[in-house]
C-alpha cells in the first residue's frame, strides 16, 4: 500500500519490529483489507521502556527550558513538512477524508508549537514571611507518564498525551490505538528526528490490557493519562489507583445541543449538521442530543433531514467526500443494535439508519426522532453518524434533559439572550459548552469533562500544569 508506512514500536529512539515478536493486522476500513502489520511489544520491550523512561526522565527535566522548548517547535515544523504524507496514512487506517486528516495533522503541530511557548510560561511564586523566611512554591515534572489513546484521532488523541508531559519536562510511554498506529508513530518520530532524546519519548503496541497492566503495575510510571471509553477509564483509574498515581481521563460524552426558538435555524443546521457527521459521529465531543424548542421543531428537524442526505459518503480518499467509513467493523454493528432498540421503543427513523454495502464499514448518516429517554441510544454514546431530534417545552426541561445523563464532556447551545446564555453556563454540567458555535477546543484552552467524562485537562495551561507537581521549599537565612 504505497500511502502506508512500515509499523514498529520506537523503544530507546530506535524502531523495533521482527524478532519473533507477536503480530496483528492494520485493517483499513474503507475496504476491509490488511494494510499493515503491528509489532506487538515483548514483556522485555516494556520493561526496556520502562528503564528507559526512568533514565529518560533525568535527562529531559534537567533539559533547559529555551532547548526544550526549541526542539518541540522543531518538531511541529517537521510535522507541517510531512503533512502530504502523514495524512494519507491516516485516512488509510481511520477513514476520514484526507483534508481532515490534514487538519489533524496541522492541529498537532499547532498544540506543541503552542506546549513550546507554555514551557517558558511555568511560574512557581515567592511568599515573604515577617520573619524574613521565604516560602518557596515550585513546580516540578511529576515523572514519568503512560499515555493511552483511541482509534478516533490517530494523531490528535496521542499528541494531547505526550505534549503536555514533555512540556513539563515528563518522559513519556505513549499507546496509540493498535488500530490506527501510523499517526501515533509519524507523531513521536518527529519528536526524535527534533531532538527528543530516545528514552523521553516512546511509543509501544500490544494487547491494550496487557501493556496498561504492566506499565501501570510499574512504580516508575507516576501518570497515567488515557483518551477512550468510560468503561475501559474506570478501569484505568483503578489500576492507578493501587498506586496512587495522577490520572487524567479524557472518556465519553453525550453532548445535548440546546436550540431555541430565538436562534437563527439555518445558521444553526448548517453548523450542527457539519458537526455531526464530521469524523463519522466518532468523535467524544459529538453534538448527539439535539434538544429543540417545540415551536422550532418541526423546521429544525425537516431542515436537518435535507441536510443529511446531501453528505457525500465515500472513501477518504475522493475528492468531495465529507464523510468516511466508520473505522472498525464494531461500528455499524453497535449502530444496528441502538437504532433497532430505538425503533422498537418508538422512535421515528427519517432517514438513513442501515449499513451501506457490504465492503469497509460505511454508514449512512441517520436522524431519529422523538426518542424515549429510556432507549439505549438516548444513554449510551452512539459514537456513530447518528442524531437524535426531540422536542422540548422550555428551557428548565432542557437543562434538565442535558444534565440527565451522568456524562458532561462538551454541550452546544444556540440563543440570541445573553442572560439565557449566562443561565446555561452557569448550570449546563459540562466541561466545555459551546454558544452559537460547534467549536470547544483550543490549543491553548483546557479540553475535559465532569462525571463519568473524566477528569484532568488536555491542551492549555492545564495541560502542562496536569503534567507537575508543586513542591514548597520554606527557606530562611
Ligand atoms: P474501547 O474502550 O474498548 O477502546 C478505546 C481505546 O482504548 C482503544 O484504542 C483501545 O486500544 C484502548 N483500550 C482498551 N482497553 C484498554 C486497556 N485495558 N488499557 C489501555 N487501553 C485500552 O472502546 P471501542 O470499542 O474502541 O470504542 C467504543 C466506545 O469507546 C465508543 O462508543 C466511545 O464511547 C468510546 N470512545 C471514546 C473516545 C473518546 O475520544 N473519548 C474515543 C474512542 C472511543
Amino acid at each position: 500500500m504505497a500511502d502506508y508506512p512500515s509499523l514498529h514500536l520506537l523503544i530507546g529512539g530506535e524502531q523495533v519490529t521482527g524478532g519473533g515478536r507477536e503480530t496483528e493486522e492494520v485493517i483499513d476500513p474503507a475496504t476491509g483489507e490488511t494494510i499493515g502489520t503491528l509489532p506487538r511489544a515483548s514483556t522485555e520491550d516494556l520493561d526496556r521502556a520502562l528503564d528507559g523512561a526512568k533514565r529518560g526522565f533525568r535527562t529531559w527535566r534537567d533539559t533547559p527550558a529555551d532547548k526544550r522548548a526549541a526542539i518541540l517547535t522543531k518538531a511541529a515544523g517537521l510535522l507541517k513538512e510531512r503533512v502530504s504524507q502523514i495524512a494519507p496514512a491516516i485516512t488509510r487506517e481511520q477513514g476520514k477524508p484526507v483534508k481532515d486528516a490534514m487538519g489533524e495533522v496541522i492541529y498537532s503541530a499547532m498544540l506543541l508549537e503552542f506546549y513550546a511557548g507554555e514551557i517558558k510560561r511555568i511560574y512557581g511564586r515567592t511568599l515573604v514571611r515577617p520573619t524574613g523566611q521565604r516560602v518557596e512554591v515550585q513546580y516540578h515534572p511529576i515523572g514519568p507518564v503512560a499515555g493511552f489513546a483511541a482509534w478516533n484521532f490517530p494523531m490528535i488523541n496521542v499528541v494531547r498525551k505526550i505534549g503536555g508531559a514533555l512540556a513539563a519536562g515528563c518522559s513519556v510511554i505513549v499507546k496509540p490505538s493498535e488500530e490506527t498506529p501510523a499517526g501515533g508513530i509519524a507523531l513521536v518520530q518527529a519528536l526524535l528526528d527534533a531532538g527528543v532524546p530516545g528514552d523521553a519519548v516512546q511509543c509501544v503496541f500490544g494487547v491494550p490490557d496487557t501493556v496498561s497492566r504492566h506499565l501501570l503495575g510499574s512504580p516508575i510510571i507516576r501518570k497515567v493519562t488515557f483518551t477512550g471509553s468510560t468503561a475501559v477509564g474506570k478501569h484505568l483509574a483503578r489500576l492507578a489507583a493501587d498506586d496512587l498515581k495522577v490520572a487524567t481521563m479524557e472518556l465519553g460524552g453525550h453532548g445535548p445541543v440546546l436550540v431555541f426558538n430565538d436562534s437563527d435555524v439555518d445558521k444553526v443546521l448548517d453548523t450542527m449538521v457539519a458537526a455531526k457527521y464530521r469524523n463519522a459521529g466518532q468523535v467524544c465531543v459529538s453534538p448527539t442530543r439535539f434538544l429543540i424548542e417545540e415551536d422550532v421543531f418541526e423546521r429544525f428537524r425537516d431542515g436537518f433531514v435535507e441536510r443529511a442526505r446531501t453528505v457525500k459518503v465515500g472513501s477518504g480518499f475522493e475528492e468531495d467526500t465529507q464523510m468516511g467509513p466508520m473505522a472498525n467493523a464494531r461500528g455499524p454493528d453497535s449502530l444496528a443494535k441502538l437504532i433497532g432498540n430505538a425503533k422498537d421503543k418508538g422512535a421515528n427513523l427519517l432517514t438513513g439508519g442501515e449499513r451501506i454495502g457490504n465492503r469497509g464499514f460505511f454508514h449512512e448518516p441517520t436522524v431519529l426522532s422523538e426518542v424515549p429517554v429510556d432507549a439505549d441510544i438516548m444513554n449510551n454514546e452512539p459514537f456513530g453518524p447518528v442524531a437524535l431530534l426531540n422536542p422540548m417545552k422550555d428551557e428548565d426541561s432542557m437543562i434538565e434533559e442535558a444534565n440527565r445523563l451522568p456524562y458532561g464532556l462538551a454541550a452546544y447551545a444556540w440563543t440570541q439572550d445573553p442572560a439565557r446564555r449566562s443561565r446555561l453556563a452557569a448550570e449546563i454540567e459540562t466541561g466545555m459548552l459551546a454558544i452559537n458555535g460547534a467549536n470547544v477546543s483550543g490549543v491553548d484552552a483546557p479540553f475535559g469533562g465532569v462525571k463519568w467524562s473524566g477528569y484532568g485537562s488536555e491542551d492549555g495551561r492545564e495541560g502542562v500544569m496536569a503534567c507537575m507537581v508543586p513542591k514548597t521549599v520554606h527557606e530562611a537565612d
